[in-house]
């Protein structure tokens, strides 16, 4: 789960503005949101504005160098790490954490073959209560 690092050229011309944005979600494992991204890249250049930084959510989605994540039921979260994995999400707290399911590939097969889809990619995404959630439950 290596930071992407063939990206060279994208980054390379990057705006300051575009530059802070992907600083502040590759320093963060916490997948954040929009807001909490604006928050944070305030604080390397105190003059963006939340339209900018949404802008540059949009290009680097586009361009593949951030992955929007969206649950449904709340704001998207970005994640920094764009090579395939996994999640799971506490449903209590929402804190969302990293993982490798090493099955995954047999999942996909599995799928394709009861969708009858030609297979391209898949997300496991775990729902339940994180440790520190099943701790104060139990
Ligand atoms: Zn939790
Ligand atoms: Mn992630």
């Amino acid at each position: 789960m290596a930071k992407n690092t063939k990206d060279h050229e994208n980054t390379a011309k990057l705006t300051p503005q575009r530059e802070a944005v992907l600083q502040v979600i590759r320093a963060r494992e916490d997948h954040p949101t929009a807001n909490e991204i604006f928050e944070a890249a305030r604080a390397i250049l105190p003059a963006i504005s939340y339209a900018t930084v949404y802008n540059s959510l949009r290009y680097f989605r586009e361009t593949g160098l951030v992955r929007e994540i969206n649950f449904g039921d709340s704001a998207s979260r970005y994640d920094g790490i764009t090579e395939r994995h996994d999640h799971a999400i506490c449903t209590n707290c929402r804190k969302l954490v990293d993982f490798d399911c090493n099955e995954a590939d047999d999942l996909m097969r599995a799928a394709a073959r009861k969708s009858r889809f030609k297979p391209e990619r898949v997300y496991l995404t775990l729902m339940g209560l994180c440790p520190d959630c099943r701790d104060v439950t139990n």
